[in-house]
């Protein structure tokens, strides 16, 4: 395969390599969930701007009946997504909804919120995932909001050799997702591959990019330009360039791909709060304890 394609103006599109592959690691989160941890841990701390990623996935109704009881958050955004389940989630907004399979939910918590993240379901399975977003050090103190987003409204494309591409953040051909108005320009789409079969995405010059491979297994380039495997669990870091390249061989793939803008801001977290500097971050816990978090004003 060529190194570079042109274009009509003679630019060369340069395809992104990988440059790391990590494997999640299991945690207990809330009142004693377990998942696996993917972005956030001391193997891969952040990935600018994304802070985490969690993947819980399970039929066992002990990993996650507890859930996520009434918790605060401030300075960046959360990001549910799932395919089987339900979620139920309640904040300090007054507002609270269901999550269901397919569905979504882009918190941006801002200066402050308080919301409980409960599954909805006694029994069967579970499966979805929660990233966090870094804001701009000029937004975090924005105020809260959130984009709920059914099922029905993450628009599904296929293409002629059968792959499927949910949007939910981003665009993909002429198809943007429904989520709006994010600081980070973020991407991130659900990708289904049949065997033998290429998927290729754009992806803005300067933003970071991630694959994490959700079921199947999938191969990537790396920086010999040799093939890597990703099997399920695996995340994908990429390089510098235009597009990423995933292609199935014997089975199918599914992965989560992701990019956005990175910040390059200094990271300061502690639990629930990702802000700036340490004395950020002291103010965030006072205003915890004093029951000002959400009424913070900046
Ligand atoms: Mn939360």
């Amino acid at each position: 395969m060529r190194e570079n394609q042109q274009t009509q103006n003679s630019s060369p599109l340069k395809k992104r390599k990988v440059i790391k592959m990590a494997q999640g690691k299991e945690v207990i989160e809330g009142a004693g969930v377990r998942l696996k941890r993917v972005i956030g841990n001391n193997e891969l701390e952040d990935v600018d701007p994304f802070l985490l990623l969690d993947e819980f996935r399970s039929d066992k109704p002990d990993d996650y009946i507890a859930g996520f009881p009434t918790h605060p958050h401030r300075g960046f955004e959360t990001v549910t997504y799932m395919i089987e389940g339900f979620m139920e989630h309640k904040d300090s907004t007054g507002r609270s909804g269901v999550l269901k399979p397919g569905g979504a939910q882009w918190m941006t918590a801002g200066s402050g919120i308080l919301h409980s993240e409960i599954p909805k379901q006694k029994e069967g399975f579970l499966w979805g995932f929660q990233l966090w977003v870094n804001l701009p050090a000029d937004k975090k103190m924005t105020d809260p909001r959130y984009q709920n987003i059914e099922p029905e409204d993450i628009p599904e494309l296929r293409t002629d050799d059968g792959v499927v591409i949910k949007v939910i953040a981003g665009k993909v051909s002429d198809t943007t997702g429904p989520v709006t108005g994010i600081e980070t320009d973020p991407l991130y789409i659900d990708v289904t591959l049949p065997p033998k079969c290429v998927f290729t995405q754009k992806v803005q010059k300067g933003h970071s990019a991630i694959v994490y491979m959700i079921d199947g297994a999938g191969l990537l380039d790396d920086e010999n330009n040799m093939k890597v495997g990703a099997m399920t669990g695996s995340l994908a870091l990429f390089g510098e360039g235009d597009y990423i390249d995933v292609s199935a061989v014997d089975k199918p793939a599914r992965f989560l791909m992701l990019s956005a803008r990175p910040l390059n801001e200094p990271v300061t977290r502690y639990g629930p709060f990702v802000m700036n500097t340490k004395d950020q971050i002291e103010k965030a816990f006072d205003d915890y304890r004093s029951g000002k978090l959400v009424s913070a004003t900046p």
